[in-house]
């Protein structure tokens, strides 16, 4: 399915190798000393490496010496431990659960604002308006949805992104009712909000 989330080259955790777009998975880089950081802007100098952002990845990273292999160096068990709590404490901040929420919210005030398309026929209508429209589908929606979305998105002009909440958690964010797929202008701020929450 076209997505927003797979334009960026992958990337790829150097424990568990899962590929991620970048932006998923957390840069570790090393520092002059020999040492190493976590790099949150993504852009310090240096030799870097990618992990999940999760303990686990760099519990298994440390033991099975993956991530000093990437970055051509040995750390120190105070450094292993820094680069824990930081992950951490990322995570808490960034993680998968915060951004849904922030997501859920940023839906439900698009829609008492008046600016959310619910529904295939609502967005029908204001596709066939010629407008670009962000869609915005639900993980499980059903195949009828997915098939409509995807022949929408198919002329180029407007995009699909499958949401990390499904039909029911987007339902009760919308205090909607079934709601399997919403669309916003792709043009403009909230499009905007929305493109940062999906793709971090
Ligand atoms: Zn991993």
């Amino acid at each position: 399915m076209p997505s927003i989330l797979t334009r960026q080259r992958p990337r790829t955790c150097v424990a568990c190798r899962t590929e991620a777009p970048k932006k998923a998975l957390i840069r570790i880089v090393r520092t002059p000393d020999g040492s190493a950081v976590m790099d949150v802007t993504g852009r310090l100098p240096g030799r870097g490496a990618y992990l999940c952002l999760n303990v686990e990845c760099l519990r298994k990273a440390r033991k099975t010496g993956t991530l000093s292999k990437a970055l051509k160096t040995t750390l120190t068990d105070a450094c292993w431990e820094d680069l824990e709590r930081c992950i951490e404490r990322y995570a808490e901040e960034h993680g998968p659960e915060e951004r849904r929420r922030e997501l859920r919210s940023l839906l439900g005030l698009s829609r008492r604002a008046g600016l959310l398309l619910i529904g295939m026929d609502s967005i029908g209508t204001e596709a066939r308006k010629g407008k670009p429209l962000l869609l915005l589908a639900a993980r499980d929606c059903s195949a009828a949805v997915q098939k409509f979305a995807e022949g929408l998105v198919s002329g180029e002009k407007h995009q699909l992104v499958s949401l990390p909440v499904d039909v029911e958690g987007l339902s009760t964010a919308l205090g909607a009712g079934n709601v399997q797929i919403v669309a916003v202008l792709s043009h403009g701020g909230l499009a905007d909000k929305l493109k940062v929450l999906l793709a971090e």
